[in-house]
């Protein structure tokens, strides 16, 4: 039997350093489940295809191949064969992602290649909806969230640090819009599950988290 956590909140929260983190100190995968809504986007993009499009991303969802691999123990994303992982961080991409994912058929397709990963392996995933409907049976359940200034802070220092320009009202105009998105969405929006522990990241260090996490996923 597989040991999994879930780790969901807001863009910003830190899930993802965090989770990485935590996965390393645990030897656990890290499996990164905005990688894979991010593929699907760049597919759309790449393919002229708009979010509010649903019977071409139905199609879609059946032409794209989708799959994960651990290199050196980091999470890679293939596209039909070809290696994306470079091509998905970009705001463009994650623009798209964050509007795409409301759609059903993508979600569906996504979740069954999250629960096949986590049946085989002791897993990390972090996202939107992984305590609350992707691995409702999880071990752990971490709701991590950050007071929207320090959200916006580090997403700022995170856009700088790619020698990008950025301004702090434009960030947290485009991080409350996403919120909403996700927390609107009418199938598996990002909601803390019931029985998940809730980490409010905005005053702790990261380590402090990380520590945080292996405590409880060790009681
Ligand atoms: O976490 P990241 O920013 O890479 O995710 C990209 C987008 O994918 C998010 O804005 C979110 O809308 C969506 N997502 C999701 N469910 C997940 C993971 C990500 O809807 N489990």
């Amino acid at each position: 039997m597989s040991f999994t956590i879930a780790i969901d909140g807001p863009a910003g929260a830190g899930k993802s350093t965090i989770a990485k983190k935590a996965a390393k100190k645990l030897d656990f995968l890290y499996m990164d489940t905005g990688a894979m809504y991010r593929a699907m986007a760049l597919y759309l993009i790449r393919n002229n295809i708009y979010e509010n499009n649903e019977k071409d991303i139905k199609k879609a969802c059946e032409k794209a191949d989708i799959r994960i691999a651990y290199e050196d123990g980091v999470q890679q994303i293939y596209l039909n064969g070809e290696n994306v992982n470079t091509f998905i961080r970009t705001e463009e991409v994650g623009n798209m992602a964050s509007k795409s994912s409301v759609n059903r058929d993508i979600r569906l397709k996504l979740v069954e290649l999250q629960r096949k990963t986590a049946a085989q392996e002791n897993v990390i995933m972090d996202g939107r909806d992984i305590g609350s409907y992707v691995l409702p049976n999880a071990d752990l359940k971490i709701f991590l969230t950050a007071d929207i200034k320090v959200r916006v802070q580090r997403r700022y220092e995170e856009i700088l640090n790619k020698g990008l320009k950025c301004n702090p009202e434009e960030i947290e105009k485009d991080l409350k819009e996403r919120d909403e998105r996700d927390r609107n969405r009418e199938f598996a929006p990002l909601i803390q599950a019931e029985d998940a522990v809730l980490i409010n990241t905005s005053y702790m260090t990261i380590d402090e988290v990380v520590e945080e996490i292996i405590r409880l996923a060790r009681t």
